[in-house]
């Protein structure tokens, strides 16, 4: 009996595809086209630019910092995957359109038969929550993974809300606990405008998690709550610009780390900060979004901390390229990518692996 099943009757982990292996010869960067919500124009009915995930790639393979082959492939993350955090009774009610209508703020999807509202709205959002998991194992794999989605930071156990269906953050964090060897902590540094009341309440109790929240104090959710389980919280005010922002990143995310050490961290990297954003009211401008990723990254690899990225809220039109421009820093700066791969041992000596190797893996590379 291992110790797993020992522990409070629990039943041994559910099979699940989303830690299948990845061929060494992909970046650890975690997307799919099935991201991208399009569907009789109801996406422009909400104030997202809901096609933002594959204008990322775009711009990343047009930089030739990608391909298709060489990146990862989001899978769905099935009904047993959810259930390692969310209740049957939180999944059940998602079969009502008028809930996912309230949840994803796009009021039409109400008269939506629920089949449609699951294919159409649903699925992305569930493959996007187990692209946030693959990238979680990646990430204490390879040193670092992006997924290019996910970071629903407003949504727990059993409660969504704020466009956030699923709790991929939470469900990240379990399953590393539940089945990776030698993770037993991990600091989630939230850097959306909005406060990150989602995994706040699901480690509300739990101290092998520390959270840092830096959040605009005066716009939704205001879960006072939920903050009980922010170890570290940066309350900001309407207009904050880049100076004050950055200083405020830089210092408490050192001290958050030097206060803490994890075994991962999970950067949930929202634009939303954006200077004009209708949602975060702050002004960031895009070099201080690029500048604050960096530091986020910088301090993660100078510990040698395997961080996980989630891309998280923020969707003018403008995003999209301000995402991939970061990316493509974090690059650069030597931060990310093959040099990267150097510290993750032994799966590097495969790397120059052929193509065609992966592409006939489990996990299919776009
Ligand atoms: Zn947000």
């Amino acid at each position: 009996m291992s110790k797993k099943e020992d522990s409070g009757g629990k039943k041994c982990s559910h099979h699940t595809e989303l830690y299948a292996e990845v061929p060494a010869s992909c970046l650890p960067i975690v997307y799919s086209p099935e991201y991208n919500i399009t569907f009789m124009g109801l996406e422009k009915l909400h104030p997202f630019d809901a096609g933002k995930w594959g204008k990322v790639i775009r711009f990343l393979k047009e930089e030739q910092f990608i391909t298709d082959e060489i990146i990862v492939l989001a899978r769905e993350a099935s009904e047993a995957d959810l259930l390692v955090v969310h209740t049957a009774r939180y999944l059940n009610r998602l079969k009502w359109s008028l809930v996912v209508a309230t949840i994803t703020e796009i009021p039409p999807l109400l008269f939506l038969p629920n089949f449609l509202v699951q294919r159409k709205v649903l699925r992305p959002l569930r493959t996007q929550t187990g692209g946030t998991i693959m990238a979680g194992k990646l990430a204490i794999d390879r040193g670092w993974a992006i997924n290019v989605g996910g970071g629903f930071h407003h949504c727990s156990s059993d409660k969504g809300g704020g466009f956030c269906a699923y709790a991929d953050i939470t469900l990240a964090i379990k399953f590393l606990f539940e089945r990776v060897e030698g993770v037993a902590s991990a600091t989630i540094i939230d850097l959306d405008a909005h406060q990150g009341n989602g995994h706040e309440r699901d480690f509300l109790e739990d101290r092998r998690v520390y959270i840092m929240d830096v959040y605009n104090r005066h716009i939704y959710p205001g879960d006072g709550y939920a903050k009980r389980a922010i170890k570290r919280k940066v309350e900001l005010d309407w207009g904050t610009e880049d100076s004050e922002y950055l200083q405020k990143v830089d210092l408490h995310s050192e001290g958050a780390l030097n206060e803490a050490r994890p075994d991962i961290i999970i950067y949930n990297a929202g634009t939303d900060i954006l200077d004009g954003d209708p949602l975060g009211g702050l002004a960031i401008s895009p070099q201080g979004i690029i500048k604050r990723d960096e530091i986020i990254f910088r301090a993660a690899r100078r510990r040698g901390i395997p961080i996980l990225m989630v891309t998280s809220g923020g969707y003018q039109k403008k995003t999209a390229r301000i995402i991939a421009d970061s990316i493509l820093n974090l690059h650069r700066q030597g931060l990310i990518g093959e040099e990267a791969l150097d510290v993750a041992g032994p799966s590097h000596v495969s790397l120059m692996m052929s193509k065609s190797v992966s592409s006939g893996a489990t996990l299919a590379a776009i």
